[in-house]
C-alpha cells in the first residue's frame, strides 16, 4: 500500500528553482513508458503529501538529467536524500534492501555455486523468489562463478612474483580473509553529509576532466597509424578496482583487462576493496554506502600516493569513485583518488595518445555496434569505449540510434518494475536487430545481461575484442 514520504527540508532550496523547462523529462528513461519522470519528482517535492513509495524507488540513479538542467538541480542525488529518510522512517522493503547489498548478493551467489547457478535455471525457484523476495521470475540472470577473480589474481601472485611491495595489501587467497582484513589508518571518523542543496556536481566533473589529456586530443583513426611496439612503461602501475560483478560473475574479463595491461607492461595491483556502493545509493542506504566509501578511500588514496593509477572496467564504479565518493566525503583523499581513477577504455586510450599502448593487434572480422551506459555518459566518457573499439583493425561497426537499455542497475531484476525495465529497452532492442550484427558492445556488465535478454544477442566489453586482437589467451 503506498505510504506518504516526509519530505528531507535540504533539498526544497534545489527543487524550487525548477522552471518547468521540461529538458529533464526528454532524457529520463521513465518518462515515455511511465507517468513518472524528473520534473514529476522535482513537483512532488512541493507536495510532499502526494509522494508516496512507489514512484519515489523508480528513479534508478542514472544521473542522465543534472546535465541538461538550466537551473543545475540535482534530482537524483535529491531523491537519494528522500529514499533515505524513506528507508529510516518507514522500514524499507525487504527487495530493495537485498538489491542495494550488491557485494552480500553476489558473495552468496559465488560461494553456493553451482546450487545457486542450477537453482536459479529451475522455474519453480524463480517462482518462489518472485513471490517471497520480489526478483521477477522472467529475469536472466548472471551467473555466478565460485573462483572469484581475487583468489585467481591472489593465488597467481603468489605463485608468479610477489606483485606488490608489501606496503598495499593485494586480495586474499579466500574471501574470508579478504573480509576480515583492514586497511591501515581506517578510523571510522565520519564526515559530515553535505545537503543536496550544497551539491557542485560540475566543480567535480571539472577537476576530473583535467585527467584525460585524450579527451582534448583529436581522435586521428585506426590502429595502425601507430607503432607497432608499445615504448618502455616501467614507470606505469595501476590499483585495479575489481567491483563485486566482475570478481563474482565475470572473473574472466577481470583476467582479461590483467593481462592486456601486463602486456603493456604495467603493474597491477589488486588493493583490498569493498563494493563502490553505488547500488546502495541508488536504493536510499546513504550509510552503507559511506561505510564502504570511507573504507575504499583509505586504501585507494594510500595506493596513489605510491603512485599508482586508478582503474575499473565497470562504469558505475567508475562514476562512484570520481563524482560521488568526492560529494558525499568532500576530503583530500577523495580529490585525490577522484583525480586518479580511470574507466579502463579511458586509461587505454590515454596511453595510445602517449605512445604506449602496443598497437600490434591482430584483424578481428566481425560486425559490432555500440551501446553506451548511461553511467558512461554520466561521467563524460561515452566516447571511451567506441574509440577503443575503432582500435581493432577488421571490425565493421555499425552505428545505431543509442538509447537506454533499461536495466538500471537492478531496476529491472524488481517484479514491480521489470515490465518498464523491458519497455524503455524496446528502442534500443528493434535497433540491434535492425542492425544485424554479430555482437553489441558495450562497457556495461548489467547493460550487457539486459540487451541478451532482450535481443538474444552476445554482448561483450571492449576489452574482449581487444584481447582478441592481441591474442591474449
Ligand atoms: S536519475 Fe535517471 S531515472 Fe532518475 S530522474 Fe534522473 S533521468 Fe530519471
Ligand atoms: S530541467 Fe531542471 S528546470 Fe527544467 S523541468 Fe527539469 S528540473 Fe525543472
Ligand atoms: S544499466 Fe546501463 S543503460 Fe541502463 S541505466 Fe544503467 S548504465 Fe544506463
Amino acid at each position: 500500500m503506498a505510504r506518504k514520504v516526509a519530505l528531507a527540508r535540504a533539498i526544497i532550496p534545489q527543487t524550487e528553482k525548477c522552471i518547468k523547462c521540461n529538458n529533464c523529462m526528454t532524457i529520463c528513461p521513465l518518462a515515455a513508458p511511465t507517468s513518472w519522470g524528473t520534473e514529476t519528482f522535482v513537483q512532488l517535492t512541493r507536495f510532499p503529501h502526494l509522494l508516496t513509495y512507489d514512484p519515489l524507488f523508480y528513479c534508478f540513479y542514472c544521473q542522465l538529467c543534472p546535465d541538461v538542467c538550466p537551473m543545475n538541480i540535482d534530482v537524483p542525488r535529491a531523491v537519494e536524500e528522500m529514499k533515505e529518510r524513506f528507508n529510516r522512517e518507514e522500514r524499507g522493503r525487504l527487495i530493495n534492501f537485498l538489491l542495494s547489498q550488491a557485494d552480500l548478493m553476489t558473495r552468496m551467489g559465488s560461494r553456493t555455486d553451482p546450487v545457486s547457478n542450477i537453482l536459479l535455471r529451475f522455474p519453480l525457484a524463480r517462482a518462489f523468489l518472485e513471490k517471497t523476495v520480489g526478483i521477477d521470475r522472467r529475469r536472466d540472470f548472471p551467473e555466478f562463478e565460485r573462483q572469484t577473480f581475487r583468489q585467481w589474481f591472489s593465488r597467481r601472485s603468489q605463485e608468479i612474483a610477489p606483485a606488490s611491495s608489501g606496503r598495499i595489501q593485494i586480495s586474499s587467497t579466500t574471501e574470508e580473509s579478504s573480509q576480515a582484513a583492514q586497511p591501515r589508518e581506517v578510523t571510522g571518523q565520519g564526515v559530515e553529509r553535505p545537503s543536496a542543496g550544497a551539491t557542485q556536481p560540475s566543480r567535480e566533473r571539472e577537476d576530473h576532466d583535467k585527467a584525460p589529456p585524450w579527451a582534448k586530443k583529436p581522435f586521428v583513426g585506426i590502429a595502425n597509424t601507430q607503432p607497432a611496439a608499445p615504448l618502455p612503461s616501467k614507470d606505469l602501475k595501476v590499483a585495479y578496482f575489481v567491483g563485486c560483478f566482475a570478481d563474482r560473475c565475470d572473473p574472466q574479463l577481470a583476467q582479461t583487462l590483467v593481462k592486456i595491461l601486463e602486456q603493456n607492461g604495467i603493474e597491477v595491483i589488486v588493493p583490498e576493496q569493498k563494493c563502490c556502493g553505488l547500488p546502495q545509493l541508488a536504493y536510499g542506504r546513504t550509510q552503507d554506502f559511506h561505510k564502504n566509501a570511507g573504507f575504499n578511500l583509505k586504501v585507494l588514496s594510500q595506493a596513489v600516493r605510491e603512485g599508482y593509477q586508478i582503474v575499473t572496467a565497470c562504469d558505475s564504479c567508475a562514476l562512484a569513485l570520481k563524482r560521488e565518493y568526492p560529494h558525499f566525503l568532500p576530503t583530500e583523499e577523495a580529490r585525490v583518488v577522484a583525480g586518479r581513477s580511470f574507466e579502463i577504455c579511458e586509461y587505454l586510450l590515454m596511453l595510445r595518445y602517449e605512445g604506449k599502448l602496443a598497437l600490434d593487434l591482430k584483424e578481428v572480422p566481425l560486425r559490432v555496434t555500440h551501446k553506451t551506459p548511461c553511467h558512461a555518459i554520466a561521467q563524460g566518457t561515452q566516447q571511451a569505449g567506441l574509440r577503443l573499439v575503432d582500435l581493432v583493425p577488421g571490425l565493421t561497426r555499425v552505428e545505431i540510434q543509442d538509447n537506454c537499455c533499461g536495466i538500471g542497475g537492478t531496476f529491472g531484476f524488481k517484479h514491480e518494475s521489470f515490465d518498464i525495465s523491458m519497455k524503455i529497452g524496446e528502442r534500443l532492442f528493434r535497433e540491434i536487430e535492425k542492425a544485424e550484427v554479430d555482437r553489441v558492445i558495450t562497457t556495461c556488465p548489467t547493460c550487457k545481461l539486459q540487451i541478451e535478454q532482450g535481443t538474444g544477442i552476445q554482448t561483450i566489453h571492449p576489452l574482449e575484442l581487444l584481447s582478441t586482437a592481441y591474442w591474449v589467451e
